[in-house]
């Protein structure tokens, strides 16, 4: 999954652009990179790791210009190496051009053998840079007719940011299954660019925009383009249009709860499902007493609330989460994964002791966190612990930009809801059905159906449902079981 983030028209814009990149970086801690353009040409930085401790003032006093877009970075297709740190950017015939990529192209395979054996050279292993060098390629006199003439090769999932010298493209996917949307700054003289009033951002998500002062104009439809350079903001729809199909696991797990997205507050959403994953699996005999609603810090936290107050039970911080670890998912062995869980969270004996605890947590993957969880809140005195979970089973792995495991590692793919019951060790275990998660997210009444929703509704669920909206091949089979629950 990735972040980015742009502003046109800031005299500061990368200063501007190393803050979005802050707000947006629960989304990619591998690499962080900004370009900026003084108008002339793009100066650029890469750098592994967080946004704060890849750039010091002395670099961001080096990426001159009102111009600039950023990325953060964990991988979905391509190593955790600099090299496929993004934006990307590059020099060609027709001048210079930066790309920044949040998604996954479901096609990149077959573009790359195809420009290789035309003579391109690959420099990185990411699918963004098939964009790199078909944009090179195209005979587009202008940056979004490159853009344009390049992206209808290409298939997949994609928020998009382009940059030349002197103006930025932004570009959402025509099933827009990842986020973006469009903000404007209104600027103080010292950091107006040619008596401008205004500067426009545009990030992967609303909450960026909060740090900065920015307001928020709009989300960018799906298959929309937005050309932003001296006459303003210029939007059009360069493809065909297609079926809306927006990710539903930003709702659940990706997006900061603070934000919106899809219209609707994703904090609003959360405790929707807690609530609702309560009415679909209550614990029986729960009462204030002797039972409280603890959730997994902080993924499970608007969930948790949610529940909490619809079952009018205590809701306890019964994990504390050290803040100086970042996600354990990310760690790339399974053994530092295991050792993670404990680095990241410790049970609070105070809360726990002789109660029943309901555990609220987004999302289940692997399994290793909540099975060492329930362990942890038992060690800690619990007397019974109930696993509610504020999503279906994720059962099959993302193409479109989500860092899902391969299918031989989701813990639901090869065991049913009680085998996974027994490997966690819990009481009892609840997942939120398929309809109830989209009744949530849609903030509607009448279960399941996802055609009839309203259009900016839609969602891909493909990692609970196996449904993908573009073709991945045969991957969709199940072949291993895991070996930990054999064992
Ligand atoms: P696991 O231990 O593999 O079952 O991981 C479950 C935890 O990872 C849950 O607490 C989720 O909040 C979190 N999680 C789920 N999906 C992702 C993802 N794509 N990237 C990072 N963390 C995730």
């Amino acid at each position: 999954m990735c972040g980015v983030f742009g502003v046109y028209g800031h005299a500061e814009a990368s200063n501007i652009t190393y803050l979005g990149l802050h707000a947006l970086q629960h989304r990619g801690q591998e690499s962080a990179g900004i370009v900026a353009s003084d108008g002339e040409a793009l100066s650029s930085l890469r750098r592994m790791g967080l946004v704060q401790a890849g750039f010091s003032s002395a670099d961001l006093a080096e990426l001159r210009g009102a111009v600039a877009i950023g990325h953060v970075r964990y991988s979905t297709a391509g190593g955790s190496h600099l090299k496929n740190a993004q934006p990307f950017a590059v020099n060609y015939q027709g001048g210079a051009v930066a790309v920044a990529h949040n998604g996954n192209l479901t096609n990149h395979e077959p573009l790359r053998r195809e420009l290789e054996a035309q003579g391109s050279i690959f420099q990185s292993g990411s699918d963004t840079e098939v964009i790199v060098h078909l944009l090179a390629r195209s005979g587009g006199r202008s940056l979004e007719e490159r853009v344009v003439e390049a992206m209808q090769r290409v298939e997949g999932a994609y928020s998009l940011l382009f940059m030349d010298e002197r103006r930025l493209v932004a570009l959402r996917d025509p099933m827009g299954f990842r986020p973006l949307c469009l903000g404007v700054l209104r600027l103080r003289a010292g950091d107006a660019v040619e008596g401008a009033r205004t500067a426009y951002v545009v990030a992967s998500e609303s909450v960026a925009f909060e740090l900065i002062g920015a307001d928020l104009v709009r989300e960018l439809e799906p298959g929309e383009m937005l050309v932003l350079d001296e006459r303003g903001v210029t939007s059009s729809r360069p493809f065909e249009a297609a079926p809306r199909r927006s990710c539903v696991f930003e709702q659940v797990y990706f997006a900061r709860p603070d934000g919106m997205v899809d219209g609707a507050s994703v904090y609003e959403v959360r405790k929707r499902l807690g609530r609702r994953v309560f009415d679909e699996h209550p614990v029986p005999n729960a009462t204030a007493d002797d039972c409280v609603v603890v959730p997994v810090p902080d993924s499970g936290v608007p969930a948790a609330i949610g529940l909490a107050n619809h079952a009018r039970l205590p809701f306890e911080m019964g994990l504390i989460r050290s803040h100086y670890v970042g996600r354990t998912f990310i760690e790339p062995s399974q053994s530092i994964r295991h050792f993670g869980v404990k680095l990241k969270l410790s049970p609070n004996r105070a809360a726990l002791e002789g109660k029943r605890i309901i555990v609220v947590d987004d999302s289940i993957v692997r399994g290793t966190t909540s099975r060492k969880l329930v362990g942890m809140l038992r060690g800690a005195g619990a007397r019974e612990v109930h696993v509610r979970i504020s999503s279906p089973p994720t059962a099959w792995p993302c193409f479109y930009g989500i860092d899902t495991p391969t299918r031989s590692e989701l813990i639901a793919a090869s065991h049913d809801v009680e085998e996974i019951r027994r490997y966690l060790q819990a009481d009892s275990l609840g997942y939120l059905s398929l309809a109830g998660l989209l009744d949530a997210v849609r903030g509607a009444a009448s279960p399941g159906d996802t055609e009839g929703a309203e259009p900016e509704r839609r969602h891909c669920h493909a990692c609970f449902s196996g449904d993908y909206p573009i073709p991945v091949g045969d991957l969709r089979t199940p072949r291993h079981r895991l070996e930990v629950l054999d064992g």
